[in-house]
């Protein structure tokens, strides 16, 4: 027997029985099937938005074409059919003019929420109404087709449910590759904060949050070092040692010490980044300008991602403190020679470019092997110590000092002439005379540092480094030559090293 109905059945099935990307895709086949297979007029697709009373059409089609269309229909004064409509899942509306017929169609999808300070994830409900018209008023529903129209119904809600949820792991897949590149990217940049801004603006595009921070902590996570932001625009921001406002522990506490791996307040979520028990910051984000939800997926890709950039964040923080580390010397953490030599070209260079003066002086303690001798070296290395400190408190911020080696140290004194380094050289002659090797050491006796000093200008005494150190040294030594425990510009000492 061949029944036609199941048939019709068959062949509805068959055309929706494939895979597709998004709901619109879903409704673009199933649509223009009813109205072939009902000789329809128009179709329909509407949300339903129960909570807000509202049906927000979202496709409409005719004879020949689907469109998208947009326009919320508000229900507040129409509950009779609709109550119907709800009741038996089908209603015939005779208000107008020609017969419409409405039809349910219930799906879920997966969805999250946050309220106050939890977060759910879950299947959503959702109901869509289809309407289906034909014009004339003759041409009535029949009692077999209502059968019919229910079934394929039942059918289209369905492929909702299966179509939502593909196109969730499809997004998912899509972002979490996404996302593993950015990471890679990350982890081959050296620098931390170019890293950082890679990320943020990959998951400002990624995401299109309203706005998505990074908060970079110290290591315990008492404290916030720096806060990089990225605005819709994909511009990123970046505030150092900020002094948040009041609430800084609190937040930090709620971040880290929550047994989840989120928290949520007023709608920003907060994900906090972790190594081990290293805390290294969180990442929050938030839709509170256009007060769009935060996408399930979003959050869940997002909560992925956030473990490799824990652990970018850690590997970079640790490979800029071993390289800081080795630009300073050990006793006197002073900069080392190496790193001078790269600070000393660039300013030369800005120098030379801007037509700016600066000064060089080259330090050397005086007579240092007998305090070696006399006393041991470990008083030796605690002298050294304090001349390096001393050094390091006299100076400007734009000055840059170094450990040259052995006693001596090199001042670099950008726009600075040779007067002003006179001044500046008098002050650390001063200042270390008045360093006193501890009494018990010494058997009673007063023993103070002394040093010399010798200063060279650019571009006067010579226009690259290596001429520049070597009238800065020439200069020191005719200082030594001298007696010691002065300094002197290699300009006035020039004539008499001849
Ligand atoms: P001058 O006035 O001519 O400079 O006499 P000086 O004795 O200071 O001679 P010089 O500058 O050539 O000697 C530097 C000494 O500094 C030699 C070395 O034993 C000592 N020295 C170098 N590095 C260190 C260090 O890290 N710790 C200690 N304690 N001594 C050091
Ligand atoms: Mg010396």
């Amino acid at each position: 027997m061949f029944d036609k109905e199941s048939y019709t059945l068959y062949k509805f099935h068959k055309q929706l029985n494939q895979s597709f990307q998004n709901k619109r895709e879903l409704l673009e086949c199933a649509l223009p099937a009813l109205r072939n297979l009902f000789k329809l007029d128009r179709v329909y697709f509407f949300d339903w938005q129960q909570d807000r009373a509202l049906l927000s059409l979202k496709m409409m089609c005719k004879q020949e074409y689907c469109m998208d269309m947009q326009e919320d229909i508000s229900v507040i004064n129409e509950p009779m059919f609709l109550k119907t409509l709800l009741r038996e899942g089908f209603v015939v509306s005779t208000d107008l003019s020609y017969p419409a017929a409405y039809v349910l169609v219930r799906w879920q999808r997966p969805a999250m929420s946050i309220s106050g300070e939890a977060l759910k994830t879950y299947m959503e409900e959702r109901v869509g109404v289809i309407r289906m018209e034909r014009f004339r008023k003759n041409r009535v529903f029949t009692a077999q087709e209502e059968k019919l129209i229910k079934a394929l119904a039942e059918e289209i809600s369905h492929n909702l449910r299966n179509t939502e949820i593909d196109q969730a792991k499809n997004q998912r897949l899509a972002v979490s590759t996404a996302l593993n590149q950015l990471a890679t990217i990350f982890a081959s940049s050296l620098r931390l904060n170019d890293g950082l801004e890679l990320i943020l603006k990959g998951v400002q595009k990624y995401f299109r949050f309203d706005r998505v921070r990074l908060y970079l902590t110290n290591y315990d996570g008492t404290k916030i070092k720096s806060i990089l932001g990225a605005d819709i625009s994909g511009q990123v921001t970046v505030q150092d040692e900020t002094a948040l406002k009041e609430g800084e522990k609190e937040l930090l506490r709620e971040v880290f010490d929550s047994p989840n791996t989120y928290t949520s307040r007023r709608s920003v979520i907060y994900i906090p980044l972790k190594v081990q028990r290293n805390k290294v910051g969180f990442l929050t984000f938030d839709n509170l300008l256009s007060r769009r939800k935060i996408g399930y997926l979003d959050f869940i890709s997002l909560k992925q991602f956030s473990t490799q950039i824990a652990l970018s964040i850690d590997n970079a923080m640790l490979f800029e403190r071993v390289q800081e580390l080795s630009n300073y010397d050990e006793l006197t953490k002073l900069p080392v020679r190496r790193f001078f030599n790269e600070k000393f070209a660039e300013e030369l260079y800005r120098s030379k470019r801007f037509d700016l003066i600066m000064s060089l002086i080259i330090l050397d303690i005086d007579l240092f092997k007998q305090i070696n001798d006399g006393y041991g070296h470990q008083i030796g290395d605690w002298a050294l110590k304090e001349v390096a400190r001393v050094i390091r408190t006299s100076l400007r911020q734009t000055d840059f000092p170094c450990r040259f080696g052995g006693d001596e140290m090199i001042i670099m004194l950008p726009r600075t002439n040779g007067e002003e380094a006179k001044i500046i050289a008098k002050r650390l002659q001063e200042r270390i005379r008045a360093i006193t090797i501890p009494s018990r050491y010494t058997e009673g006796k007063e023993v103070h540092l002394s040093i010399s000093q010798g200063i060279s200008v650019f571009p006067m005494d010579g226009k690259d480094e290596s001429s520049l150190l070597e009238k800065a040294d020439k200069a020191l030594y005719a200082v030594k030559q001298a007696g010691r425990g002065s300094f002197a510009l290699y300009r006035d000492v020039a004539g008499a090293e001849e």
